[in-house]
């Protein structure tokens, strides 16, 4: 299936020996860990291996978990650093694998490998004691923003198939280790790294699933073949163990959770997030990225070849984090450009920041060859709080939408710039007592809360919200004070962060429709509402 090992690149292990984490193991959040995390945000790896000890944290040797094992080998290469508490394994890396990466790409959103500072408070984390989930979650319609598992070199694995049900692999996304980078230069895996195997060793997981049940690779670890595996590529061993397998084919690794996962605007929460230092780039079609290599210590190339021509992306990370990139395109036009990582903000605020730009985005469309285009906005500089805070003590709704790719983007379908067709959704969970449902899809600009579409009286059999759906419920009034669907149409440069809102309600809400505003609405169902689940969602208009 991966297409074989490239002997011919010659990079040097990218910063593989180098192991960031928090310099005073036993603390968990303390100053010495936000000072940690601006440092390894502010990209200063070499500086930071100078000051860590190889030191493993966690308990006594004898209480070291299970997990532990199938770290070992890239904790030995200083790739990863681990450590444990009562409930979760922790492992933090720098999101850089030591194998080549990239080369073999054919469809290319412009991305290149930076490293992520999955360090501190943003390491990933695998439960210690996997749950069974009374309702065990396919990933087929739902966790296409994010990591699904962690593969024992620390580098995350996301959903193999994208809101479109396009499968990764197949469509050219990958390079021949099955990984690209995302939206943040973040550099991940689609399908299941076996390739790890040959480091890892026999009769050990190549890597986790984020519910904490391990992934093996083709065989069973006595190399017998597997059999009876269920629809996430799982079963169980003969002293009922549960774990799951990679596979060929789809779903390539766990197709869903066994075991108890919180979904959260429509990814596994908390999960680390990586943090972009530029721009987000643009698909460019008819590339093909032929080699990567680390020109000299901190240096590196990536080479491109459109129909024939070859271009090139060149960069340069300097000890204070610094980014030089030099953007050579296929007709021979040349660009630099210095990217200056921007210190995060500090969270704190009871109201979620946006989810992070995490992932690629949707397949190739005609676009012109270069840098990312710079439209002033930088990269996004709040640090996500990666607790899991619901917005209320109710019991949550998982909400999800087909309008939105796998990063959490809605498609311009659903906006001014497209058809302006109301967003399909979809929810789960509510208590059987739901009388109907309430929907609200809302804004939060810097000074006013803005609100777009408003539905209420939606009926209790009801979970999914089609396409323009205009004959379920009641619509109320939008911003414009107009009973209709209301598309964004942001006028401002950047991302920017929505959010559906839905609410299960024990009795119909007393508002009548002329005044059913947003405001009104949750007014009326305030002592109403017996669940409720926010999907956020960005959207970015472009010029
Ligand atoms: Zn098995
Ligand atoms: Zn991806």
């Amino acid at each position: 299936m991966l297409r074989g090992l490239i002997s011919t690149v010659t990079l040097v292990a990218w910063f593989c020996a180098v192991s960031i984490g928090t310099a005073h193991p036993g603390h968990s959040h303390d100053e010495n860990d936000e000072q940690m995390l601006d440092e390894i945000a502010a990209r200063k790896l070499p500086v930071l291996l100078a000051q860590l000890s190889t030191e493993n944290r966690g308990h006594d040797d004898d209480k070291r978990p299970e997990i532990a094992k199938a770290f070992d080998a890239f904790l030995k290469t200083k790739a990863i650093r681990t450590r444990w508490d009562e409930n979760f394994f922790y492992v933090e890396s720098n999101g850089i694998p030591s194998h080549p990466m990239m080369v073999g790409i054919t469809a290319w959103q412009q991305q290149v490998p930076l490293p992520q500072p999955y360090s501190g408070e943003n390491a990933w984390r695998i439960p210690l004691r996997p749950v069974p989930a009374k309702t065990p979650l396919s990933t087929k319609n739902r966790f296409l923003r994010g990591a699904i598992a962690l593969a024992a070199n620390g580098i995350p694995i996301f959903n193999p198939l994208n809101n479109r049900g396009e499968d990764s692999y197949a469509i050219g996304e990958l390079d021949e280790f099955g990984g690209h980078c995302g939206r943040a230069d973040d550099y991940h895996y689609h399908i299941a790294p076996v390739h790890l195997e040959k480091t890892i060793g026999k009769g050990l997981p190549i890597a986790y699933a984020l519910d904490g049940f391990p992934i093996y690779g083709y065989t069973e670890t006595d190399g017998s073949k597997v059999v009876g595996l269920d629809q996430f590529n799982g079963h169980q061993d003969s002293k009922g163990n549960y774990h799951y397998h990679a596979t060929k084919t789809y779903p390539y690794l766990n197709g869903g959770f066994h075991g108890e996962v919180t979904e959260r605007g429509g990814q596994v929460d908390p999960q680390p997030r990586a943090e972009p230092v530029r721009p987000d780039g643009r698909p460019l079609r008819d590339a093909k990225i032929t080699d990567f290599v680390e020109t000299q210590p901190g240096s590196y190339k990536l080479t491109y070849e459109v129909r024939g021509k070859q271009g090139s992306v060149s960069y340069v990370l300097a000890n204070d984090g610094t980014a030089n990139f030099t953007y050579v395109d296929p007709a021979g036009g040349s660009r630099s450009e210095t990217y200056t990582p921007q210190r995060r903000g500090r969270g704190g605020n009871d109201r979620r920041p946006p989810p992070p730009p995490r992932a690629d985005g949707p397949p190739p469309r005609g676009e012109q060859p270069g840098p990312p285009r710079d439209n002033g906005r930088g990269p996004k500089n709040t640090r996500q709080d990666n607790k899991a805070k619901p917005r209320s003590n109710l019991p949550q709704l998982a909400i999800s939408s087909a309008a939105l790719d796998e990063n959490g983007y809605i498609s311009a379908e659903f906006t001014c710039d497209g058809a302006s067709a109301s967003p399909p959704v979809e929810w789960t969970g509510a208590p059987p007592e739901t009388k109907c449902y309430a929907l609200s899809l809302w804004h939060t600009a810097p000074d006013i809360e803005k609100s777009y579409w408003v539905i209420y009286g939606i009926p209790s059999n009801v979970t999914i919200l089609a396409k323009n759906a205009k004959s379920t419920g009641t619509l109320g009034l939008n911003d414009k004070r107009r009973a209709a669907y209301d598309p964004m149409c942001s006028k401002g440069p950047g991302i920017k962060t929505y959010h559906i809102t839905v609410y299960a309600l024990s009795a119909e809400p007393k508002l009548s429709a002329n005044e059913a505003t947003r405001a009104n609405l949750l007014s009326a169902i305030k002592n109403i509402t017996i669940a409720e689940g926010t999907l956020d969602f960005q959207y970015e208009r472009k010029k």
